[in-house]
């Protein structure tokens, strides 16, 4: 249902709760976050975005990078395990998804038989599934391009998240038929489903359209199509008063 994702100089889970709660207007049945720093840390579950500020404050979770998801249920009943965002088997991945994946119960099938456990009943699970095994398995192929050859397997809709633990200054994200965009800051970058909680911290904004994916640092941002062609995409400047 709603995005936003922050790399920067800030608290990220601040920015994160910040603008999970301005994207709250939409509804939501559950909420999560996950930061990059050292490791892989995510807290999650069914609930109000307050319940999970309080306990992402009683956790002491911390750091620059992160993701975050309000959920509205399309496939799995709202409840903990099938909050966002969804880990690889390993860890390594997590994945915040909004839309339907259409086809998940193929790839589940093939992803079970080939020995991957999975853990909720969501359609989105796959998408962190099936990076880790394309990234891991193919030689010589980056994060990027394992991306790439995953959404190729997907039918459906998606505005995707992504981070990697072993890529802490970086954020991936796609796009097809549901939205996402990026706010350009000094030296920090924000996404979101939706401009409201981008808002206050900077007005020039990068909309992804349908089949494009980036690739974000805080002083970066690099966006090409997922047949892997480079695009230079136009800054707006958001309308709304800062
Ligand atoms: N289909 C996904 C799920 O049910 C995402 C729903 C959403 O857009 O919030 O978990």
């Amino acid at each position: 249902c709603g995005i936003v994702g922050y790399v920067g100089n800030r608290e990220a889970s601040e920015v994160l709760l910040k603008g999970l709660k301005r994207l709250e207007y939409r509804g939501y049945d559950s909420a999560g976050i996950a930061l990059v720093n050292g490791g892989l840390h995510f807290n999650k579950g069914k609930g109000k975005v307050d319940a999970l500020a309080k306990k992402i404050k009683q956790s002491g979770l911390e750091g620059h990078l992160g993701i975050g998801h309000t959920r509205w249920a399309t496939h799995g009943e709202p409840n903990d395990i099938n909050s966002h965002p969804h880990m690889s088997e390993s860890g390594n991945i997590a994945v915040v998804h909004n839309g339907i994946i259409e086809n998940y119960t193929t790839l589940k099938k093939q992803l079970i038989s080939r020995g991957k456990t999975f853990h909720s009943q969501t359609d989105t699970e796959i998408v962190a599934q099936l990076l880790e095994e394309i990234y891991t398995t193919s030689r010589g192929v980056s994060f990027e391009q394992a991306i790439q050859l995953t959404l190729k397997q997907i039918v459906g809709t998606y505005g995707l998240a992504i981070v990697n633990k072993d890529m802490p200054d970086k954020i991936f994200i796609a796009r097809k038929g549901s939205p996402l965009l990026l706010g350009i800051g000094e030296n920090e970058m924000f996404i979101a489903s939706d401009a409201s909680p981008i808002v206050g911290y900077t007005n020039k904004v990068v909309y992804l359209d349908d089949g494009e994916m980036a690739t974000i640092t805080k002083d970066s941002y690099s966006v090409k199509t997922i047949e892997d062609v480079e695009l230079t995409k136009e800054v707006h400047e958001l309308a709304i008063s800062i």
